[in-house]
């Protein structure tokens, strides 16, 4: 299969991190004609939020996953930061509030969809319920394990509705982490992101590995599918998420409305004005 779609995880596939080359750069050597092609990319991504936002049938939700230090943050930044925040939002998931434990874990992100004509980009999601709640047990596997069908059945609800779903991990490897933690620890505009969960967090590493491999196979469906993106080089990783951005975009053949007005007759009593007021 050709790059980029070799990244995309076909519905029914079961996915072995482990067996993905996370420093993977395919063909592109050269970081430096990377950032060129990136420049031309993030140029059409703002072309393309600016059509979907005229059409306004349709909205466009990108799903963020990635370990701690994994990238999510600079990838919003670099490849999301070209749009227009009017119709582009980034939707952070952080631990539930109070009231959002208080409903079920679906509730909270409904409500943050896209709304037609907008993008949204979701740091962290719904699938935290089936990665950090898996992980720790916070609910016991009774409940975390139908959640992948509820996810699909939900996917698919927004998806019916409207909503193209598109969905990145983020894919580091283990010495790739460490080495951004202790990037971290030196450098002191970077230190407030560190903190010991990272590190308490990083023991947990092969059971995240293994709750992602279980979400990303079982939750990889035509309407809403997961890429698994080489992400250890960061300008790769922009590179990769850019692509298959703009392709998806352009492949929902998206148009300008028609003009609800008569053009040509705006044309035509603007001149008769111009002229009248001369
Ligand atoms: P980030 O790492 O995304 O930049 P934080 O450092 O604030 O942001 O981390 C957010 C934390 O919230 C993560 O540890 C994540 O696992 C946790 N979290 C998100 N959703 C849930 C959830 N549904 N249940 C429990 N914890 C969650």
């Amino acid at each position: 299969m050709k790059y980029p779609d070799m990244f995309r995880v076909e519905p029914g596939t079961k996915v072995k991190l482990s067996q993905m080359e996370a420093g993977d750069t395919g063909d592109n050597r050269d970081e430096a004609a990377a950032q060129d092609e990136l420049g031309r990319l993030t140029k059409r991504l703002a072309e393309l939020q600016y059509l979907l936002y005229a059409e306004s049938k349709r909205s466009f939700l990108i799903v963020l996953q990635a370990m701690d230090a994994g990238g999510k943050d600079g990838t919003v930044r670099h490849v999301i930061g070209s749009m227009n925040p009017q119709n582009a939002t980034v939707q952070p998931f952080k631990v539930p509030s109070v009231e959002e434990m208080a409903h079920d874990y679906l509730w909270r992100v409904h409500k943050v969809t896209p709304a037609t004509g907008q993008v949204v980009v979701f740091n962290r999601s719904h699938y935290e319920d089936v990665l950090v709640v898996r992980v720790h047990d916070l609910v016991p596997k009774e409940i975390w394990s139908e959640r992948y069908d509820e996810i699909n059945a939900f996917e698919k609800l927004l998806s019916d509705n409207g909503t193209h779903i598109i969905k990145f991990f983020l894919h580091i490897d283990k010495k790739e982490q460490l080495a951004r933690f202790k990037q971290r620890l030196e450098d002191p505009t970077k230190q407030w992101k560190i903190s010991e969960s990272d590190y308490k967090e990083r023991e947990f590493w092969d059971d995240y590995q293994k709750a992602y491999e279980a979400a990303i196979s079982k939750c990889s469906t035509e309407d809403a599918p997961w890429y698994v993106i080489p992400a250890n080089h960061k300008w790769f990783r922009n590179l990769v998420v850019s692509r298959i951005l703009v392709k998806t975009l352009e492949s929902m053949d998206m148009q300008f409305p028609q003009p609800t007005v008569s053009i040509e007759e705006i044309r035509r009593q603007y001149h008769v004005a111009v002229e009248e007021s001369r």
